[in-house]
């Protein structure tokens, strides 16, 4: 245990429970907010529409057009439409890739935002933005892309699909992962990674059985809150890196990547960090790379990067990227050691 350390808590409200996001309203008044500028992706512009529906006059549009990877034109039309509505909030509905374009927004016009969560990507609870422009990602940190307050609302989970919602899980728990060996970790941020896989294991199995299961989508969503949390409040590494390099020059799919690095990721640096990552093996029996591989093997997720096209040439290019970026960020970011800013 570490007696000396640094706690930093960033306010967001967290709204828990089955059918809570038709208090959005009335969060959007505890917030002193009356026009809601709704988001969504295109395939989620049905459940846009439907929330500015039941917002009446609160809701003064929507945009339903966000993309993965929060493209830089797509935030600019965004900011268009929001020209002439005088809303004074965001409110997104979706994934991580809403949740960007949200944050995206209220980085550039300082506007409040609400997010409803619809998988497990985390992204609400973090002060991070990853946007892309020409072909770049970069990431950046701001309390301006906080989101205010956050209603996680199981029932807006229950028709992600199985694979999807296993993908998710495994991308969220890998910021867990992460969470154990930060040199910025604390107690909290490793009481609530630890949480987080006691929280997903409980979950997950039967969520593969029974995806509509609202108490064990609930359960999920607490997990999920408790990663999103770790990655706002501690630098990520090794891992981060590796899936970051692996999207920027492969254009791997963003959960899709992490889930299946993290067996192997976790197995590298149990042998550098096994004080940290042994309560891992307590959880899940074994030793903490390998218990999680045979999780992830049990849940059907995807356990090669063959199974996402990559090559052996491939790795050797990524391998080769990844320590040489890894090492570019650990002398630009001397507080936080190995610790790289990464989504
Ligand atoms: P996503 O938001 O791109 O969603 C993937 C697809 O699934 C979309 O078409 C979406 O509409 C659909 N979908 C979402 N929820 C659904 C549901 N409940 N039912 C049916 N379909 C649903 O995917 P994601 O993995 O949540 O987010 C990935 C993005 O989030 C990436 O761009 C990543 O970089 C970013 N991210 C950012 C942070 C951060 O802190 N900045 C953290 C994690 C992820």
């Amino acid at each position: 245990m570490n007696h000396e350390f640094t706690y930093e808590v960033a306010a967001t409200t967290i709204v828990f429970g089955a059918g809570r996001r038709h208090e959005t309203a009335q969060w959007m008044a505890r917030l002193g907010k009356s026009r809601a500028f709704v988001l969504s992706t295109p395939n989620q512009a049905d459940d846009a529409l439907g929330l500015a529906d039941e917002l009446g006059t609160k809701a003064a549009g929507c945009f339903t057009g966000a993309a993965m990877h929060t493209p830089v034109d797509v935030t600019q039309a965004a900011l268009a439409k929001l020209r002439d509505l005088e809303a004074d909030c965001i409110v997104s509905i979706g994934g991580g890739s809403t949740t960007g374009l949200g944050k995206a927004i209220a980085y550039r016009t300082g506007l409040a935002q609400i997010v409803l969560p619809t998988t497990y990507a985390g992204s609400e609870v973090t002060p991070i933005l990853g946007q892309t422009e020409n072909g770049l990602k970069t990431t950046l940190r701001d309390a301006r892309i906080l989101p205010n307050l956050v209603i996680y609302d199981p029932e807006l989970t229950i028709d992600l699909p199985v694979a999807m919602t296993v993908l998710s899980a495994l991308n969220a728990l890998a910021h867990a992962m992460e969470g154990l060996y930060a040199r910025d970790r604390n107690p909290i941020s490793t009481l609530m990674a630890l949480e987080a896989f006691r929280s997903f294991k409980r979950c997950l199995p039967g969520l593969v059985e029974n995806s509509r299961d609202l108490s064990l989508r609930a359960e999920a969503q607490y997990g999920c809150w408790l990663d999103g949390t770790v990655l706002g409040s501690v630098g990520m590494a090794l891992h981060h890196k590796i899936c970051h390099t692996l999207g920027g020059r492969f254009d791997t799919p963003h959960a899709e990547t992490h889930a299946i690095m993290l067996p192997y990721t976790t197995a590298y640096n149990e042998v550098a960090a096994l004080e940290l990552l042994a309560p891992l093996g307590e959880i899940f029996g074994g030793s903490p790379g390998a218990a999680l591989y045979d999780f992830s093997a049990v849940l059907g997720a995807l356990l090669s990067l063959k199974a996402i096209e990559l090559t052996e040439a491939d790795l050797d290019e990524a391998a080769a990227l990844a320590s040489e970026n890894l090492l570019n960020s650990v002398s630009e970011k001397p507080a936080a050691g190995h610790s790289v800013q990464s989504n």
